[in-house]
């Protein structure tokens, strides 16, 4: 995909705070508009990344079955509906059959899905598919919390609601043991 025209989306922004009764020329609006392009094209750079690019290769040979499980993952994403950020924090537990990912990689698909325009479900189920498709694992889980903007700061204005939604695949959905260790390394 191809990058956002920055000068184009800082001239969409300055008619936008016109718009909205701002005044563009005024001194502390005029760089805005170049930097809310800059902040917008970093904040939806996950559309020029795919899983594989951000792998680079990273895939390791490794005669593990066992759980592998990243916690605390942080998330920073903006909701399609409003354009607001939601932010929170993620899981990712996987079985490997004979193939692992690069610790840091994990994190790196997860900021590939992350940074688009999203909601919640997708974006686990995204990280969960991407997982599995990297590296066949047999199973994997993905649980992840986060506030949304767009329900604190406006709509119903709920501040302290936290939104939870998971994503089990292979093992992680049929074997009802391996998603308990699963829940229970995750709630640790
Ligand atoms: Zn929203």
């Amino acid at each position: 995909m191809k990058k956002p025209n920055e000068e184009r989306i800082a001239k969409l922004v300055k008619e936008l705070l016109v718009e909205l009764g701002e005044d563009p020329s005024r001194e502390g609006l005029l760089k805005t508009p170049s930097r809310v392009a800059k902040s917008l094209a970093f904040l939806t750079r996950g559309y020029s990344q795919t899983p594989r690019k951000v792998i680079n290769g990273a895939v390791f040979s490794s005669g593990t079955n066992h759980m592998i499980l990243l916690r605390d993952v942080e998330i920073y994403s903006m909701c399609e509906h409003h354009m607001l950020p939601f932010f929170g924090r993620c899981a990712i537990g996987y079985i490997a059959q004979g193939r692992v990912l690069g610790v840091s990689k994990l994190a790196r698909i997860v900021d590939c899905y992350a940074r688009r325009l999203q909601i919640q479900e997708r974006l686990t189920e995204q990280i969960a598919e991407a997982v599995r498709d990297a590296v066949g694992a047999e199973g994997v889980g993905v649980v992840m919390e986060c506030r949304h903007l767009c329900m604190m700061m406006r709509g119903v204005e709920k501040q302290n609601s936290v939104m939870t939604t998971s994503a089990v695949l292979g093992s992680f959905r049929t074997d009802e043991k391996v998603r308990g260790e699963f829940l229970s390394l995750v709630n640790r």
